[in-house]
């Protein structure tokens, strides 16, 4: 069995530090919170470069030493990552960033960004010897759930809101996920989810609730150092919902730095979140350590339709700590956007994505931003996944005769 060099050790607690091994299959805290992996960095950095990764495969195993699997024959991969960082010149001068990029995750399996998570997330499972794993989902990370517990030979129940994007409920069914729908939000499957959890001894993929999915999304931290030549940008725009996202980017900066692979002040991390559903930025604006629960939530931004997320107190404190902010973007803010990307950059992006070019301007306008500042907003998913989004008047010609 070939080993992957990975230098993790141990789980420990993100609230009270409680340290669990990490061969055994471990879901929250004792204490409630969300556990993260921690690995040796001491003994990493006598290893690793920059260098290192610079000729490996253009997927996110590349970065296999900062991953929590142990063996390569574990590795579950449909050739996630590396996706391409676009100048968004046009729009950029347009709203007074010049020096603005996308990170395009709609080019990723299963057309969004929780690929990532999934990739990382199932292969720990198989690792650990996961039958059979059940999880609430607004419906991207079902699906992408789904798709690689089939290639994993693992068993997936997923339950989704009955409002959940008909695609994502097609991927998930075709994937043979045992699937349910339920009239409610994230929040009720969730209930739903736990309880089937405690009855069947399934193991429970719920967003923070098993530590790798994080581990996963860690990586576009990592690549989005690597593509810059390890020089970060200014400020980081994630459209936040759960907030696995932004943990990640913070928890990859940060091992970077730990690593001496990169220097300096770590970029300015911003959420973003839907008018409808903005408990951070809630939070945010009343220097919370923690989140409420965000009554009536609706938006069309579906993946970020939490109205309380288990990590709350993770992603403020990496706002705070990093000199971020949250903003919040109505839903015809993001409709705009969305046609906005398109006809300029030629970038069809998921509603998600949008909203962080809305907070972008918003940002410019407040005098936040600089002219001067580089500025990395995460496209999370593909504009096509999203078919009801945008309703667009198309005039019919006559027939020739
Ligand atoms: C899930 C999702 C998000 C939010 O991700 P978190 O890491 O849970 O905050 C954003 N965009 C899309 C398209 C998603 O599917
Ligand atoms: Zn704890």
């Amino acid at each position: 069995m070939s080993k992957t060099g990975s230098f993790a050790i141990e789980l420990y607690c993100s609230k009270c530090g409680k340290t669990y091994a990490l061969n055994e299959i471990h879901q929250l805290c004792e204490c409630g919170a969300p556990l993260l992996v921690r690995y040796d960095l001491e003994s990493a950095k006598a290893v690793l470069s920059a260098d290192t990764f610079r000729n490996r495969p253009a997927n996110l195993w590349r970065y296999k030493e900062l991953l929590p699997v142990a063996d390569d024959e574990n590795i579950v991969s449909l050739g996630e990552g590396m996706t391409p960082i676009l100048p968004l010149s046009k729009l950029g001068r347009k709203i007074g960033l010049p020096d603005l990029y996308m990170k395009d995750e709609g080019v990723i399996p299963t057309g969004t960004f929780k690929a990532r998570g999934a990739s990382v997330g199932v292969s720990r499972a198989k690792e650990l010897g996961v039958k059979k794993l059940a999880m609430p989902t607004n419906g991207n990370a079902g699906a992408a759930w789904s798709i690689y517990s089939a290639r994993a030979g693992i068993k997936a129940e997923i339950i989704m809101p009955e409002d959940a994007p008909k695609i994502t409920r097609n991927e998930c069914a075709a994937a043979g996920a045992e699937l349910y729908l339920v009239r409610g939000l994230i929040s009720d499957c969730g209930k739903i989810v736990a309880k089937h959890v405690k009855e069947n001894g399934l193991y429970d993929a719920s967003t923070l609730k098993e530590p790798y999915r994080i581990e996963g999304k860690k990586t576009m931290g990592l690549e989005i150092a690597e593509q810059f030549d390890w020089k970060l940008p200014d400020a980081i725009f994630y459209p936040t919902g759960g907030g696995v996202g932004i943990i990640g980017i913070y928890k990859a900066l940060r091992e970077l730095k730990e690593l001496g692979i990169i220097e300096g002040k770590l970029p300015k991390l911003i959420s973003v979140q839907a008018k409808g559903c903005a408990p951070i930025v809630r939070a945010f604006e009343k220097r919370k350590e923690a989140s409420e629960f965000f009554e009536d939530s609706q938006t069309i931004a579906f993946g970020i339709n939490v109205p309380k997320a288990l990590g709350d107190f993770i992603v403020l404190k990496a706002l705070y700590e990093t000199g971020g902010t949250a903003v919040s973007v109505s839903d015809e803010e993001i409709i705009e956007a969305v046609k906005e990307l398109a006809a300029n950059e030629g970038t069809f992006v998921c509603p998600e994505g949008a909203a962080n070019f809305a907070a972008a301007e918003k940002l410019v306008k407040s005098g936040f931003l600089k002219e001067t500042d580089r500025v990395v907003l995460l496209n999370t998913g593909a504009g096509i996944k999203y078919p009801d989004t945008l309703t667009a008047e198309v005039p019919y010609l006559e027939k020739m005769v």
